[in-house]
């Protein structure tokens, strides 16, 4: 339950299933609601499109758009769950199937009997290695550097309260404020490259991302400047599953469903998630549950594999050459009339996956 990584974009497909279980207050506490999403050209800052995001999203798709400190979402998230339920420090590292319980072992020797098992443990998941076999993730040859500016330091630039995000050949930046009270700005510049390390904590140089982005908006690169340290990822990219369930072992969030973070829908997803497998363990009982974890991915499968198809042609669509195909892709984001963007549209952000999964 450490901090990973600094900022978190939680759409109102989400945030309307965590206000459903009782978060409104704290989501409301530590959320940074953005004004609108404001996306630039790279070298001159011209807006191409501009969207609004708060009062909108709630409007027409009847919850809000926030952006969170992890820390702070993960805090809210674990003090919502009744004592007892999280044990930390017990790291699977294999499960046996018996027919009618599956059993868990952890690295500490402690062992788990349950009638199910969910494997939510991200992007490397055990889990998944355990019941499908491994995987070999594709090279997105995309590298994210991540950091995390104090706001007063900033101040200066006079920043608007808005998701921003400034396109460009072969890279992208974005841009959000994060914190309660909006006490942090959070960036990630998305580079080509090729280093091939996927991990939360490994650090990059700061003048190393702004070499990438020499020629880019005084903005962009006073932004990149102003932290001491920056942290790096490479980008790694997944083909959907085949499937996620195997007798009584299901999967969720990355671990079934990894995607590049062009549609900001990651974190969103697992929630999506969550809030159907709940839906269906509710109405099985212990001799179905296999049953019951095979309709959690059907009902869920499609959905998310479209986000992880959509991520992939976003990082296509975001870093265009200038040139025709990019004046193209500009004039039709600029004469959006659905918000907040066309891609992200009703089918996205208005879908309630309760809601759906109750009507059948
Ligand atoms: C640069 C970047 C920006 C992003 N921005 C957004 C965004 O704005 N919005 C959004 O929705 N998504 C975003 N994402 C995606 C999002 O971060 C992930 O999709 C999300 O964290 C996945 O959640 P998860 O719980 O499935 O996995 P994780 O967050 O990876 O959590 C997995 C957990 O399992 C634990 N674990 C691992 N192995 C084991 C084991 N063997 N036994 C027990 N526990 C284990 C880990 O310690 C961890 O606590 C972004 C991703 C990146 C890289």
């Amino acid at each position: 339950m450490r901090e990973i990584g600094a900022g978190v974009q939680i759409s109102p497909n989400a945030t309307r299933i965590l206000r459903r279980l009782g978060l409104e207050q704290p989501l409301r506490r530590f959320g940074v609601r953005p004004r609108a999403v404001v996306i630039h050209r790279w070298a001159d800052g011209h807006v191409i499109v501009r969207q609004p995001l708060a009062g909108a999203c709630e409007r027409d798709f009847g919850a809000p758009y926030y952006h969170f400190h992890r820390a702070e979402l993960l805090d809210v998230l674990s003090a919502a769950v009744p004592e007892g339920v999280l044990h930390l420090d017990h790291r699977c590292v294999g499960l046996i199937q018996h027919g009618d319980r599956v059993e868990v072992q952890f690295h500490n020797g402690a062992t788990a009997d349950a009638d199910v098992v969910v494997g939510a443990d991200g992007i490397h998941s055990t889990v998944r290695e355990a019941t499908l076999g491994p995987e070999s993730p594709r090279f997105s040859g995309h590298v994210a550097y991540r950091g995390l500016v104090p706001a007063a330091r900033i101040a200066d630039l006079g920043i608007e309260l808005v998701a921003s995000s400034w396109w460009g050949p072969n890279h992208h930046f974005v841009h959000y404020f994060v914190g309660a009270g909006a006490r942090y700005l959070n960036w990630v510049a998305i580079t080509p490259g090729e280093w091939r390390i996927e991990s939360w904590t490994a650090r990059g140089e700061v003048a190393d991302a702004l070499k990438e982005f020499e020629g880019w908006h005084p903005q962009v690169r006073a932004i990149i400047g102003s932290v001491d340290a920056t942290n790096r990822w490479a980008l790694y990219d997944r083909d959907p599953l085949p499937r996620w369930t195997v007798g009584r072992v299901t999967l969720m969030g990355d671990a079934a469903h990894a995607m590049l973070p062009y549609m900001a829908q990651g974190a969103v997803q697992a929630i999506e998630d969550a809030a159907v497998l709940a839906k269906c363990l509710e109405q099985a009982d212990a001799h179905d549950a296999d049953a019951a974890l095979r309709r959690y991915e059907q009902t869920r499968k499609p959905r998310a594999s479209r986000c992880q198809e959509g991520s992939r042609r976003n990082g296509v669509m975001y870093h265009l050459a200038d040139g025709e195909d990019q004046r193209n892709r500009d004039a039709n984001l600029a004469s959006a009339t659905t918000a907040p963007l066309p891609q992200n549209g009703a089918w996205l952000y208005g879908h309630d996956v309760e809601a759906e999964f109750e009507q059948g």
